[in-house]
């Protein structure tokens, strides 16, 4: 077997440009289809994709149009000679794409994480000079998505790629799926030569935010960028909030800037954002453990209220300031900066009870 650290990727340097993959999460009728294909400014988008098949999260929801939407693919081939791109994440989906001749065959985030799956449609497309680009899995897990490029490796597939779309997270934040830079730069340390596309629309899960995840994949020096486009996003059959009209697609590429030197400057310019990056999540995560500390404060504040008990108990106080310095000093943190911390934090938690009796005592 090849080792996937020599496969050099010719597929992607006949391309002179970033290589941007555009077009809806879903095929849905061959108007949809056509029209978001004839929208699509050809000269800065290299690959239109469409998913025929869609993992959804729930049953009874959209689940692709099937095997019909590869001839709508292969109209668009025909129409505007531009490759095509699609989802399969079964050999039965692997072996109609390639009947059908679709360009590029990607494998879906919830496929990643499931080695059974990924040697299947490995040894369904054995041998294929087909680009496969592999979504990173759902969850946070560099080796689980270098080891399904060892499957396709193995299976004599050579052109390949990764795509960044983000991991999951029980907590909500403001990104659906949280990107953690770090993984993909650590991705791009051990195998520069397998090219990165991130795709920020499934990072963000709305439109808002493509913009700034794509100079960020361009500050990195990532190969490009998958983003979903639709010819009437609030329509869509799936992923309504984060797909942006052709129009808007336009717009965000023509802002972008790329980041062609290679100096040391640069070099150090990603890494600081990738480290800032990080910060802001943790601050904003940060914030909304606060905010659930806040709510939970409320219910013991109505819990108070009812019994009639003082909002303030100095023993309750003294046994959070306690453990948290102990757990603190295990970490590393200064008694003296826990004790502030929370000192802010119990303040605030007090306001909010004493609010509470306030207004019980007004409705009295
Ligand atoms: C998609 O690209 O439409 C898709 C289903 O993506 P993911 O596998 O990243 O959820
Ligand atoms: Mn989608």
């Amino acid at each position: 077997m090849e080792n996937l650290k020599d496969l050099q990727q010719d597929w992607i340097k006949k391309f002179d440009k970033p290589f941007i993959i555009a077009g809806p999460c879903s095929a849905e009728s061959e108007e949809q289809v056509m029209e978001t294909a004839k929208q699509i400014d050809k000269s800065y988008v290299t690959v239109f994709r469409a998913g025929i098949w869609k993992p959804r999260t729930k049953p009874g929801s959209f689940e692709g149009i099937g095997e019909i939407g590869l001839k709508w693919l292969q109209k668009v081939k025909q129409t505007y000679g531009i490759p095509v791109a699609t989802e399969i994440a079964n050999a039965e989906h692997a072996k109609l794409a390639l009947e059908y001749d679709v360009d590029y065959l990607w494998i879906g985030a919830r496929s990643t994480v499931n080695p059974f799956t990924i040697q299947e449609i490995a040894e369904a497309i054995n041998g294929t000079n087909k680009v496969v680009l592999v979504k990173n899995p759902v969850n946070p897990d560099l080796d689980l998505w270098i080891g399904a490029l060892e499957r396709f490796v193995a299976q004599g597939v050579k052109n390949l790629g990764v795509i960044h779309r983000g991991f999951s997270a029980y907590k909500k934040n403001k990104y659906r799926n949280n990107p953690e830079w770090q993984i993909a730069l650590e991705f791009k340390n051990r195998y520069p030569n397998i090219p990165i596309i991130t795709d920020p629309s499934h990072i963000c899960g709305n439109r808002e935010g493509i913009y700034d995840i794509s100079q960020q994949a361009f500050n990195h020096k990532f190969a490009g960028l998958m983003i979903e486009t639709h010819r009437n996003p609030d329509e869509a059959w799936s992923d309504a909030n984060q797909q942006v009209t052709p129009d808007e697609l336009l717009r965000i590429l023509k802002k972008l800037e790329i980041r062609n030197n290679d100096d040391s400057d640069a070099i150090f310019h990603s890494k600081l954002n990738a480290l800032r990056t990080q910060i802001d999540e943790l601050d904003h995560q940060i914030l909304d453990l606060i905010n659930d500390r806040f709510g939970i404060s409320k219910q013991i504040g109505e819990l108070k209220k009812e019994h009639n008990v003082a909002v303030f108990q100095s023993d309750r106080w003294n046994e959070i300031i306690k453990d948290s310095k102990e757990k603190g000093a295990k970490i590393g943190l200064s008694g003296e900066f826990v004790e502030k911390l929370l000192q802010l934090i119990h303040v605030e938690s007090v306001e909010i009870q004493n609010q509470i009796m306030v207004d019980k005592t007004t409705k009295a």
